[in-house]
């Protein structure tokens, strides 16, 4: 088995000779620690870049030994592309969001039927054609789509959304139902241009910042549409203990869930329904950053007992982690995760 072909039969819930260990999903990209300098490419050019965007997500997939490629790095992608001012870091700093361009009029928010050739949209399928082409047919790919709620509250602004939940509910939703057709799109033209995997990630849908009563009601059914419109294997990414939601993101109808560390595995998979696969949740904040080799692996042992499907950083590889500790999260993974 090709570590494509593992990480897709995983992803289906098919028999595989090993668990794969990958970084499909998350928050953070992968790019490792010190490549940038090694390669001479550097952020955020390399954000804005298909040539350079390339070349650091395959280098850094090298040097970490992770079993995938992944772009990109940032989550600003379609707030951008949708008219949001970007402030665009350094080599340390991932970009951010320093103007939110319908935070005055919600009301007037309108999606362009031109979605898919504005701002860095083509730069990411672009660079989706060539990682495909340089790593050819047995390495997977994955990709990004923002979360219809990350993507609301990067357009009129988080806290302003959190408000307007509470006092303009119908425009919320209003506003929800403007979303999902570009996101579709957007992740239907990733898999045309070579990703395999496509993962939906709404940091801002975490009960860290709503209700769960509030993400079955309003996120739940845009992220199902979302599913319903992709045409390939797809991973929802929520950051934080998304316990209490598990059970409502196992039905939007995504083929994995992507856990962090919060979320109890076997308190998950008592709640998901079968056939949804749990990827996760070594944890991306603390042990990657801080622990050691060793506490990485006894944190995949403890994954792999409990009964993960990939093995995977609970919210993406931070770029600070230690080369050596991701390492050994792939280590351990074969060690432990062959059948
Ligand atoms: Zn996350």
């Amino acid at each position: 088995m090709n570590m494509r072909e593992r990480v897709l039969e995983a992803l289906k819930g098919n028999d595989v000779d090993r668990i794969p260990c990958t970084s499909l999903a998350g928050c953070d990209g992968i790019c490792a620690d010190g490549v940038q300098e090694e390669i001479d490419i550097f952020w955020p050019e390399a954000h804005k870049d298909a040539d350079q965007m390339t070349k650091l997500a395959v280098e850094s997939r090298k040097v970490l030994e992770i079993e995938n490629v992944r772009i990109p790095f940032d989550f600003l992608v379609e707030p951008e592309a949708l008219g949001a001012g970007i402030k665009w870091g350094n080599p340390d700093l991932q970009p951010s969001v320093r103007e939110h361009p319908f935070e005055e009029n919600p009301e007037d928010l309108e999606i362009p039927s031109d979605f898919l050739e504005l701002g860095r949209v083509p730069v990411i399928l672009e660079a989706l054609e060539k990682i495909r082409n340089e790593v050819g047919e047995e390495m997977p790919i994955s990709s990004l789509v923002l979360g219809p709620f990350t993507l609301l509250g990067e357009l009129v602004d988080t806290s302003k959304l959190m408000r307007m939940m509470v006092t303009q509910p119908d425009l919320v939703e209003e506003l929800m139902d403007e979303i999902p057709g570009i996101l579709i799109d957007y992740g239907n033209a990733q898999y045309e241009a070579g990703s395999d995997v496509v993962e939906v990630g709404d940091p801002m849908a975490s009960t860290d910042l709503i209700s769960p009563k509030m993400f079955e009601d309003v996120a739940k059914p845009t992220l199902k549409k979302i599913s319903e419109g992709l045409n390939g294997p797809s991973i929802l990414h929520i950051c934080g203990n998304a316990e209490p939601i598990i059970g409502h993101m196992g039905e939007c109808g995504y083929d994995g869930v992507s856990i962090e560390k919060k979320v109890d595995i076997h308190e998950a998979r008592s709640q998901l329904k079968e056939g949804v696969q749990i990827l996760g949740n070594i944890s991306s904040s603390d042990t990657l950053v801080n622990g050691g080799p060793e506490d990485v692996e006894e944190e995949v042992k403890v994954a792999i007992e409990k009964g993960v499907d990939l093995v995977e950083p609970g919210c993406g590889i931070p770029p600070i982690a230690p080369i050596e500790n991701v390492k050994a999260m792939v280590a351990a993974t074969k060690e432990y995760g062959t059948k």
